[in-house]
């Protein structure tokens, strides 16, 4: 009960700045500062590196890497080819283009709860009592007692990504018909999150 009514008091108080949000800077500035401007990538290899990477959003990293292993053997004196990026790259491009920046809180492993708000400095899990660090990794190589963390959640703020669907007109246009469409019918939408609505 104690919980709950800390929970509602900390949301009553919250904003986009606060610490328990974890945005970046960066983030901030974007999200205070929206790009006014179509968002244009002239490198047909950076094109071609985004598209592959959505494509394959459902497959694993070595059907990434495989495709452009193929792409750049093949196409030798393609324009652009040498741009084509790792999958590592392109993550952090894609970050730097949209600024959908991944937030992580740490979990309980069995996700009974996550350590945010009024729980954010227990070290053990209230309601099945696992430990919040993985115990087995306390001790690193070097002799030093390192806190590793045994489980994070994920979330990919909603901000960010409503900008990113306002970033080009198609995009923007997708958004618009799919709130018109959906409005009144109590229905979620979730288009602006498809690759086809990508800001390209
Ligand atoms: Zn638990």
């Amino acid at each position: 009960m104690c919980d709950t009514i800390d929970f509602v008091i900390a949301l009553r108080s919250t904003s986009a700045e606060d610490a328990i949000a974890r945005l970046s800077d960066n983030a901030l500035h974007r999200l205070f500062n929206p790009p006014n401007t179509p968002l244009l990538i002239e490198s047909p290899g950076i094109c071609h590196s985004i598209s592959t990477y959505l494509a394959l959003e459902h497959s694993s990293q070595d059907a990434y890497e495989c495709v452009c292993h193929s792409t750049m053997w093949n196409f030798l004196q393609a324009p652009g080819i040498d741009n084509i990026q790792s999958i590592y790259n392109i993550e952090k491009l894609i970050c730097t283009f949209t600024s959908i920046e991944p937030i992580h809180h740490d979990m309980c492993p069995n996700m009974c709860l996550v350590y945010t708000g009024p729980l954010a400095h227990l070290d053990t899990c209230s309601i099945c009592g696992k430990s919040r660090w993985n115990q087995q990794r306390l001790q690193g190589f070097d002799g030093c007692v390192k806190q590793v963390l045994a489980q994070t959640f994920m979330t990919i703020p909603l901000g960010p990504q409503l900008q990113a669907c306002n970033h080009s007109l198609e995009s923007a246009h997708a958004t618009y018909v799919c709130t018109i469409s959906t409005k009144g019918h109590g229905r979620f939408c979730v288009s602006f999150m498809t690759p086809k609505a990508f800001p390209l």
